[in-house]
């Protein structure tokens, strides 16, 4: 365990050392390879009466077969709406645990399978159930809000759930009742969050391997060089990356940034697989990569999520085929986590009327 000082905190809390695996290595598929095994899916998919939902920062292949199968690729929150809305009886999430667990969270009913059930997330990982509850339980004057990126047990904990598209409004509801926020596990957004509504909060110090990974220096740097670019950036990333950003949004707002603003060039701070849904909404646009080198640069990611990358075609098409890695939450704890996610999903709907 890793004891970090949170100098929002009161206390330090002890995080679990997240290890990152090395990016999966899938064997290169010729155009009739690939065309056959996502015709073969295609043929699962309706054999199980299933429907794939992907995220954005899955292979280009997989968010492509998402969308011509009749499923849909997107952020976290719209692909858990979409499955439990969807009549499909299987959901077949092509994403990281949360994304699984979030979607069975809201369909139990429905059979929710995934690639590769290692797929995980540094926020999830080093965001532990037993340390968490305690850290709430020794500040129990403060709402608890937490990511979406979270187990079902950190959840089923928290007064609310939170994607990064929607976390700024709520947290200004919060404020507005006068609550004091406790906050998890992303300590970057939390920032944010805090810089942009003055909340009182406490922040559990978790961090997103990708996100991190973006270097201010070495951003100024590419600046100079196309000054003409708009810099978009998630604001899981580091302060000094955010400052430096002409949009800070979630990946529904940086594709529509690409799609509307009137720049030629993009140099973006979030996975890189986002590229494919960008160019297809702004094919005539110039996408580059924010830097992840410069000092003290690790590149564990390189912009590109290890655990996203666990999604491919051929793990796919086996557990389609095999009907296994089924997500399994018990209705108890499914019951609970519910609350604080519909939560959610109600203040959405009532913002939008
Ligand atoms: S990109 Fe970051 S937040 Fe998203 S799944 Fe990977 S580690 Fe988690």
């Amino acid at each position: 365990m890793n004891t970090t000082s949170n100098k929002y905190s009161k206390a330090s809390i002890e995080i679990p050392t997240v290890t990152v695996p090395a990016h999966p290595q899938w064997p290169v598929l010729s155009p009739e390879e690939e065309h056959d095994l996502k015709e073969k899916i295609k043929t699962l998919l309706k054999r199980e009466n299933g429907v794939l939902v992907a995220h954005y920062y899955t292979q280009g292949v997989l968010q492509d077969l998402a969308e011509e199968s009749g499923g849909c690729v997107a952020d976290s929150l719209e692909m858990a709406r979409f499955g439990k809305e969807h009549s499909a009886k299987t959901l077949v999430v092509a994403g990281v645990r949360f994304m699984g667990e979030t979607s069975k969270i809201l369909s139990i009913d429905k059979r929710v399978l995934m690639p590769d059930l290692k797929a995980t997330c540094s926020l999830d990982e080093g965001c532990p159930y037993d340390a968490f509850n305690d850290f709430c339980n020794n500040h129990p004057d403060h709402t608890v809000v937490v990511y979406a990126n979270t187990s079902a047990a950190v959840k089923a904990r928290a007064d609310w759930v939170v994607t990064s598209g929607i976390a700024l409004p709520i947290i200004k509801h919060l404020a507005e009742k006068g609550e004091k926020v406790l906050w998890a596990p992303d300590k970057h957004l939390g920032r944010y969050v805090q810089n942009q509504t003055g909340v009182e909060m406490l922040f559990w110090p978790g961090s997103c391997v990708v996100h991190e990974e973006f270097r201010s220096v070495a951003l100024q740097r590419l600046q100079k060089l196309h000054p003409g670019a708009a810099v978009l950036v998630h604001p899981e990333s580091t302060e000094s990356v955010v400052a430096q950003a002409d949009v800070v949004g979630s990946t529904t707002a940086l594709i529509e940034a690409v799609a509307t603003m009137p720049n030629k060039e993009f140099i973006i701070a979030t996975d890189a697989s986002i590229f494919n849904k960008m160019r297809q909404v702004a094919p005539d646009k110039i996408l580059m990569e924010a830097p992840t080198v410069g000092e003290g640069a690790t590149c564990q990611s390189c912009a590109n999520c290890p655990w996203m990358g666990m999604n491919s075609l051929h793990n796919l098409a086996e557990i389609l085929e095999q009907g296994t890695n089924e997500i399994h939450i018990s209705k108890e704890l499914a019951e609970k986590a519910k609350i604080p996610i519909i939560r959610m999903l109600d203040f959405a709907k009532n913002m939008k009327k």
